[in-house]
Parts: structure tokens; sequence; C-alpha cells
């Protein structure tokens, strides 16, 4: 195991005067606190005695029913015994991989990743192999020619990993039809998929995009989460999962963690039954918007000629990649004096790529705070370019 790089760039990041668009940090500035509040305390004074005592392995059977009405939202029916509740979705990652990977085992994931899940990926000694996208999303044809070649290299690929909607790092969202295709491609070559959604119902235009899992209920494991619809210190996850990969999952996730803590689950119950969470993430979306706007619009007036960046249409995300020849970790340190920070795109590959590109995220700072990042981000790479 090694520190990923977003990690070691927190503390300087955190330091006041540096705009920081590395993190991923989801603002929950527009949460009510005062409610949330008064959800935890009834729930202490009603039901306390079950709120902090252990639970089921699987999970609260209330939550996984809601999580199934949660999840419906994205045409996903799944049924409440096949749920799982997890300690976020990151905890979803482990226990998938645990069950699936022996060490030298094949992942398939796209050319950038989340960083979270190669790292979990490495930790189990699964080989990535990366699958190349476009600014919409995995390239079909690309994953056709991974797995014939995965293949006639006498190595197994256990399963596909991929973010369909709103991707971290890369910021684009896979089109119906492609969706359609790579479910075809993997029920084809009998390879299963882990569709990892902690962003799909954060979209701008309205429109939630289906999950690939509401259109094959047996080849596709769902990762979902309350990370960033509610807020991620709570760390409830869930899977959805065929009911013998279920089985699986519940007896890993028994043995690392006994259960996910009953208060956590207790309290997104209650949050989502006891107010109207529908609200809530309309407004994380408008917040959100605005600030995908800003950065759009600072790029597009800053930016020297050369550097071509995604244009998301939801989750918290620009994949930006600049001219020929330059090299976004070397150039870290001149942006951090610079008073801006970054996260280098080789950080979300497993094979040292993407030294040309950079992740920015515009989900934390205020809107003027990121215009003035961008600003100065453009004059990192303007005297780059001239080097
Ligand atoms: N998957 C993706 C794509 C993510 O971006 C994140 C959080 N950054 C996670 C999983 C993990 O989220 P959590 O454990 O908070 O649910």
């Amino acid at each position: 195991m090694t520190a990923s790089e977003v990690r070691s760039l927190f503390a300087v990041a955190s330091r006041p005067e540096v705009v920081s668009l590395a993190g991923g940090m989801p603002n929950i500035s527009g949460l009510p606190m005062d409610v949330v509040g008064s959800l935890l305390n009834n729930l202490i004074e009603k039901r306390g005695l079950t709120a902090l005592q252990y639970g089921s392995g699987q999970g609260d059977p209330r939550l996984r029913e809601q999580i199934c009405e949660v999840m419906s939202a994205t045409g996903v029916r799944g049924h409440p015994d096949d749920v799982t509740v997890t300690v976020g979705s990151q905890q979803a990652l482990d226990l998938v991989t645990r069950i699936f990977i022996d060490p030298g085992d094949v992942i398939l994931a796209e050319a950038p990743s989340y960083v979270g899940a190669l790292s979990t990926f490495r930790s189990y000694q699964a080989e990535v192999v990366h699958v190349e996208m476009d600014d919409e999303g995995l390239i079909p044809d690309r994953l056709r020619e991974a797995i014939r070649a995965v293949n006639a290299s006498g190595r197994r690929i256990k399963f596909l990993y991929t973010i369909p909607s709103y991707h971290n790092p890369a910021g684009v969202t896979l089109p119906a039809e492609r969706r359609t295709e790579i479910l075809r491609i993997c029920r084809q070559e009998d390879l299963l998929i882990i569709e990892d959604d902690p962003y799909g119902l954060l979209g701008f235009d309205g429109e939630v995009p289906r999950a690939m899992r509401a259109d094959d209920d047996e080849g596709v494991v769902y990762l979902g989460s309350f990370s960033k619809t509610f807020a991620p210190g709570f760390r409830v996850g869930w899977t959805l999962a065929p009911h013998a990969v279920r089985e699986k999952l519940v007896l890993a996730a028994e043995s690392s963690v006994l259960c996910p803590p009953t208060f956590s689950q207790l309290a997104v119950s209650e949050y989502l039954s006891g107010y109207d969470w529908r609200g809530q993430v309309k407004a994380f979306r408008e917040l959100y918007r605005e600030r995908r706007d800003a950065m759009l619009g600072a790029l597009s007036d800053l930016m020297p000629e050369g550097t071509h960046w995604t244009h998301p249409s939801g989750g918290f995300y620009v994949w930006l990649t600049l001219p020929e020849g330059l090299d976004t970790k070397a150039m870290l340190p001149r942006a951090v004096t610079n008073r801006v920070a970054y996260v280098p795109g080789t950080a979300f590959y497993a094979d040292g790529f993407g030294s040309r590109s950079m992740r920015l995220s515009y989900c934390y700072p205020t809107p003027e705070r990121i215009r003035e990042g961008v600003r100065r981000l453009a004059q990192v790479v303007e005297q780059e370019v001239e080097l």
C-alpha cells in the first residue's frame, strides 16, 4: 500500500490562502443542521436502545427498504433482501474486491478511474487494465479490444469497474446507447459489472441517468452512497447484488465490521422518512450547478489555447488536459506557490499515464473562489507553455 497523491496533497491544499480545486469534499453547508440535530435528538430519545446497539450484518431492514426507494429514482427495481448496507461505498468496493480477486486477476476500469477504487484494487494485488474513454465515457469498441487482449494473454478478468454517471475524475456521463452496448458486451463475455453510482442523482439537467443495473439484474453489482446526497460523515453506502454475491458480501462485511454502524443507519433512515430529502437533493444540484458554471465560464475565459477540458452535466469534477509536453505533476509545486491546488492526472491511472491531465473539483469552494483559482491556474499554465 502507498499513500495516494490526493492524500499527501490535503495538508498543502487546506492552507487558507490556497484555492483548493483538489479535494472532492461534498458541500454540506446547505444542509439544515437544526433539522438534522432534532432528528438525531429524537432518535436517541425514542429509539436510543436500538440505535446504540449492534445490528444485523446486512444492515437495518427498514433502511434497506428505503434504499430501494432511493434507487428507484435511477430506474433500479431492487429487493431489500438483495441490499447490503456498507460503511460508505468505499467499503463496498473493498468487499467486492475481497470476494472476487485473487492476486494477479484483472479488473477492467476506465482510464482514468476513481483513485480510491484503484488503491483498493492494488491492495488486493489485482492488475488493473484501463479502457479508453472519450467525452461520452467508456468506448465500447475499446472495451471489446481490452477483453480480447486480456483473454489472449491467458489472464482472468474478474469484473469491469465503471462509473457511468458524472464520472470521478473525468466528469463525463455515458449515454443510454452506450450503456446498452456495454451491457450486451459484458453479457456475451459473461463479465460482471461493478457499477459505482454515488453521483447519479446529482445531474444538472433535471434528468437522472438510468442506471445500468436497471436493465440487468444478474450481471451488475450496483454501489450507492448517501455521502453526496446527504452527508459523508454518516458513512452509509450500500450494494445491490445478485443473490449469490450478496450472501458472500454479507459474510465478508461481518468479518470486517460485524455490522454497519446502527446509529448512522437509523439517522439516515429517519432523515429519509422525516425530511424532504428529494428537495434537499434538488438544493444540492443547484449549489453544484452554480459552481460548475463558474468553473466552466472561468476556464473558457482564461485557459490558454491547446487546453482541453470536459463539460460535466452533473457531479463534482472537470478533467483538464494540457498541451503536449506539459506535466501536471511537475507543475504542481509552481501551482501551489501561486496558491492553487489540483490533483495530477497520474493519480487516476494504475499504469503511470495521465501526466498531461489534472482533476479540478468545483464542489467545495464558492463561485468567486473557483474563478480566482482558475485565474491562478491559467497563469501557471501560461508560464509553463512559454518555458
Ligand atoms: N466511488 C466514487 C466514484 C467516489 O467518488 C467516492 C467518494 N469520493 C466513493 C466511491 C466513496 O464514497 P463513500 O465511501 O463516501 O460512499
